[in-house]
């Protein structure tokens, strides 16, 4: 959709209330373009909202007038989208940025889409608890944007994704209605639980204006340690080690290639590799404990029998609170230091903890053949089976990557699917994978996926083209 009538402009723009519409296209701008900068969008109108009732009307509008619109949170997802590719009406969500109500009662905080992912874990801790969702991007994304691409994180070995800790949704749907799932109660079977149909459904059934989450008792500990491995195959035995010592108190186990950690100091200023001499694989490791008991002892003797059976070559361990946020430093400035170095190409995997092993040796040796001297540049949540796959240009030539984009996505996703595993472990469909995703899924699954999508959104209104294939997604 490239012209919008200046009639239903008018009306989107009164719909959304004083101060909630834009045309201006200074202000839209930085709305357009995704972080990695694949996607270029363009727009005749940002619509930005403060209350439900505003979003209600203007879907009310959309529908009538079959005029297409794309949510948007922070624009922090990485596979599309969030960016009105076709001219669409852009729906930012960032000003519904209030937190209705924290409660260290009912253990529940209960906020608006726009609310800042950090703000939201500020709140809990202020009420002592913790929010259950951190990432790399939590100084920008939003709850809305984290509800729509389910984000898993640095936490979901203990808390899950997104999915795992929401008690309530309201959700306005294509035709205006508003779906009030906000009961906040912990057990409730009363049929279809419909509040997990909108979660991962990247804004393509209904628009998320406000969700209630599960608080988590807040870690009064942090056990903290960077760890050199002997190998990738040990990587699982060493968190199953460390989940049997500590009950199962391991919060993060994520792994970092040795390109990661000297790219990290090259483009990060302030950074140092703490285990300079270890050329292969680290994990940075988490335990935090909610009780009394500090669970730094037990970490370091879990690493140091590690050490005597030949898993962990060196490790490091935090002494103190800096100590620790700059070994998490270390970990969460990857994908910034990927990105100043140059081109990449960025992969988000799943398989199965035990098939890590085959998924690296495959995925690199298809790579290789068909750009030999490719960098992988692997890392991620591997205590989830989760992986960003990057792949790097070979020294001194950037400018042959690019051109092999698709095919080294489509061999990485021929062998993710020979494991049985996810194409999209984290961050979604979009327009990323879209087209691809009916060859990894069955014919039924993709025929209900369809089906629904028909029966929520049948004016195809919503994000049209994300998610499905556009061919099969329906509507105007
Ligand atoms: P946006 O980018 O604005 O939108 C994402 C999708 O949700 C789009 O399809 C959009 O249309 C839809 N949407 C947004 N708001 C709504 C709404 N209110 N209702 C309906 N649909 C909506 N993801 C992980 O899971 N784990 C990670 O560890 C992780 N690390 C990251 C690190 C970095 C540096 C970056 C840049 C991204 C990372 N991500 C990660 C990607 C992740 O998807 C996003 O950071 C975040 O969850 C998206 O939130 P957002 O508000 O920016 O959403």
């Amino acid at each position: 959709m490239d012209q919008l009538s200046p009639q239903i402009a008018q009306r989107l723009a009164e719909a959304a209330g004083p101060g909630g519409s834009t045309t201006e296209q200074s202000e839209i701008a930085p709305h357009l373009v995704e972080w990695r900068g694949r996607w270029q969008g363009r727009t005749p109108l940002m619509l930005k909202p403060t209350t439900t009732g505003q979003v209600s009307r203007i879907l009310a509008i959309c529908n009538e007038t079959l005029t297409p619109l794309v949510p948007q949170g922070g624009n922090t997802g990485l596979v599309g989208g969030q960016i009105p590719t076709q001219g669409e009406v852009l729906l930012s969500l960032e000003r519904m940025n209030r937190i209705r109500a924290v409660s260290a009662v009912d253990n529940t905080l209960l906020a608006e889409a726009g609310v800042i992912l950090a703000e939201a874990q500020k709140a809990a801790s202020e009420a002592g608890r913790l929010f259950p969702l951190s990432l790399g991007a939590e100084g920008s994304c939003t709850l809305g944007g984290n509800l729509s691409t389910n984000a898993g994180g640095v936490s979901v070995l203990r808390t899950g994704m997104i999915r795992d800790s929401v008690l309530g949704l309201e959700v306005v749907l294509a035709d205006g209605r508003v779906l009030d799932l906000m009961r906040g109660l912990r057990k409730d079977n009363t049929g279809y639980d419909l509040k997990q149909l909108f979660i991962g459904a990247e804004g393509t059934l209904g628009i998320i204006t406000a969700a209630q989450f599960k608080l988590f008792p807040k870690p009064s500990s942090f056990a903290t340690a960077l760890a050199a491995i002997s190998g990738i195959d040990v990587a699982v035995d060493l968190l199953n080690r460390l989940q049997d010592a500590t009950g199962g108190l391991v919060t993060a186990f994520e792994l970092i290639p040795r390109i990661g950690l000297d790219l990290v100091v090259k483009h990060i200023p302030g950074t140092a590799n703490p285990i300079p001499a270890h050329k292969g694989w680290s994990v940075l490791v988490e335990i935090s404990n909610p009780g009394a008991l500090d669970m730094t002892e037990t970490l370091e003797r879990t690493l140091g029998q590690a050490m005597e059976d030949g898993l962990v070559p060196d490790a490091v361990l935090a002494k103190n609170e800096r100590e620790r946020q700059n070994l998490w430093r270390l970990r969460e400035t990857l994908p910034e230091a990927q990105k100043k170095d140059g081109p990449y190409i960025a992969n988000d995997v799943a398989v199965v903890l035990s098939r890590l092993p085959e998924l690296l040796a495959n995925t690199q040796a298809a790579v290789q053949k068909i750009l030999p001297g490719a960098r992988p540049f692997t890392f991620g949540h591997i205590g989830d089976g989760n992986l960003h796959l990057a792949i790097l240009p070979p020294v001194g030539k950037d400018d042959t990557l690019l051109p092999v984009r698709e095919k080294i996505e489509c061999a990485i996703q021929e062998e993710v699917g020979k494991l049985g595993g996810s194409i999209s472990a984290e961050h979604g469909l979009g327009l990323a994978k879209n087209e691809t995703i009916t060859r990894y899924k069955d014919a039924v699954e993709i025929d209900l996926m369809r089906t629904l999508k028909r029966t929520l959104d049948p004016k195809n209104i919503l994000n049209p083209g994300k998610l499905l294939p556009a061919a099969i997604a329906g509507g105007n």
